[in-house]
């Protein structure tokens, strides 16, 4: 942590604490710095003769982290895991999505049928193709012990009911 005393554009002094001179750049850049005496944004580092850092009466502020961590880039790293996270979602989302319709575009639907279809394939009554539709948790668990290998089609978040 490292505090600094800045000054709004209208005169007032105050103290602040920021995690690094990074952090403080970077929020002062976005104008997510607010002199607490008359909100304005238009703050800069105070030119002050250097004290010792000392617990102060209501002069200290501190940035609200939410409001700065929700506007940061994946990439620093005071993000927060909400901001880092999202963006990855959201291409995991997306390969999903691009799985499931590969899937769907390049195999039969056999709906219910799918456990009978499967073991068709695999004791080589039919021919080998790909296919998808919907098993039941106990016919799952049967093809499963039979040998016969499948994948649950991927479920995008919002499509479940
Ligand atoms: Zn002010």
């Amino acid at each position: 942590m490292i505090q600094y005393a800045l000054a709004c554009d209208k005169g007032h002094t105050f103290e602040s604490w920021f995690q690094n001179s990074a952090a403080y750049d970077k929020q002062a850049k976005r104008k997510l710095i607010e002199c607490p005496m008359c909100g304005s944004a238009k703050v800069e580092k105070a030119i002050m003769a250097p004290r010792l850092a000392r617990k102060d009466k209501s002069t200290s502020i501190t940035v609200r982290e939410d409001m700065a961590s929700a506007q940061a880039d994946a990439t620093t790293p005071d993000s927060s895991p909400v901001a880092m996270i999202s963006p990855q979602e959201h291409e995991f989302r997306k390969k999903l999505k691009e799985l499931r319709d590969h899937l769907t575009a390049n195999a039969d639907n056999v709906g219910k049928k799918f456990p009978e279809e499967a073991r068709k394939m695999h004791y080589g009554e039919t021919e080998h193709r790909s296919i998808y539709g919907e098993a039941t948790a106990q016919d799952a668990k049967a093809l499963h012990e039979e040998g016969i290998e499948f994948q649950p089609l991927p479920v995008l978040p919002d499509e479940r009911n």
